[in-house]
């Protein structure tokens, strides 16, 4: 995760040389800078996948395709809305239209949020299921199934819902925000966990963290109350910020699925996710 919240998102999914980038919210120059604190040059990247047209998915988006041949997928809907002109080399993605692609399987599906559509991914590994959904107004019952054995969540957890009605914002804005088409909250997150969450997961990763109605430690902390109240303690919870790379999950490093019950990865709750490499300077 390169970097999430409303100012831009980025997230990189490496399978062996292969390098996928879904959104690419930040400048391209912040793209770049980011990606080399992770070892990745901007031209290694084999392909951009575009979950909607909000600015915070797409700011970087055209000029790495332009500069590197880099092909993009998105759907024709988002392609129209983004209004991006004339890129390189797009290829159309279609909700549930399984895409083969580097070795890793997309499927792509509609989820709730205020652009006229927004697609989440159940995305095929040779180590497991990846769920990744942002941005998300509700959890659906397709969400819940497509991600029913996944073994790592990447999902959004936007905001408090006590601190969306305190913020500044105006009414309308919090309205949309907290609507079935706006954020998934924290609440709503933990909801899922406790009701939802298939028995695979070994890592959350929470997204798109807003810095005005939310709190980092409020989130984890939500959201690690939900998985205890899940009998999951053994799953790592990690949160993404808006200015620094998050630690990088490896799902090889976990062994096999259904054999989790005889090497539990337990993360510390005091890991050392702010290393100084990933600081802005
Ligand atoms: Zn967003
Ligand atoms: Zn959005």
């Amino acid at each position: 995760m390169l970097g999430s919240g409303s100012a831009g998102n980025a997230t990189l999914l490496a399978n062996g040389d292969a390098r996928v980038l879904i959104d690419a919210g930040l400048s391209y120059r912040e793209v770049a800078r980011r990606l080399a604190l992770v070892d990745t040059e901007p031209a290694a990247i084999d392909a951009i996948m575009i979950t909607h047209a909000h600015g915070d998915h797409t700011r970087g988006a055209r000029l790495l395709a332009r500069r590197h041949a880099v092909p993009v997928y998105s759907t024709a809907v988002v392609r129209r809305e983004w209004g991006v002109g004339e890129l390189p080399d797009w290829r159309e993605l279609a909700p549930h239209r399984p895409l083969e692609l580097c070795g890793l399987r997309f499927l792509p599906f509609t989820v709730p949020h205020d652009a006229t559509q927004t697609v989440a991914f159940r995305i095929e590994t040779p180590a497991g299921a990846v769920g990744f959904a942002t941005d998300v107004g509700a959890v659906t019952a397709e969400l819940i199934e497509r991600f029913e054995d996944c073994r790592l969540l990447v999902i959004e957890s936007n905001h408090a819902d006590e601190l969306l009605r305190m913020s500044p914002y105006d009414a309308a804005t919090r309205a949309r925000i907290a609507g079935d088409a706006g954020h998934l909250s924290n609440e709503a997150l933990a909801a899922y966990i406790r009701g939802g969450l298939g028995p695979e997961v070994r890592c959350i990763v929470l997204m798109h963290l807003s810095r005005v109605n939310n709190v980092p430690e409020i989130a984890e902390q939500t959201c690690r109350d939900a998985l205890a109240a899940r009998g999951r303690t053994d799953v790592r919870v990690v949160v993404t910020r808006q200015d620094r790379v998050a630690p990088t999950v490896d799902l090889a490093a976990w062994p096999p699925p259904g054999e989790h019950d005889l090497a539990p990865v337990v993360a510390p709750a005091d890991e050392p996710r702010e290393a100084s490499l990933f600081d802005d300077a």
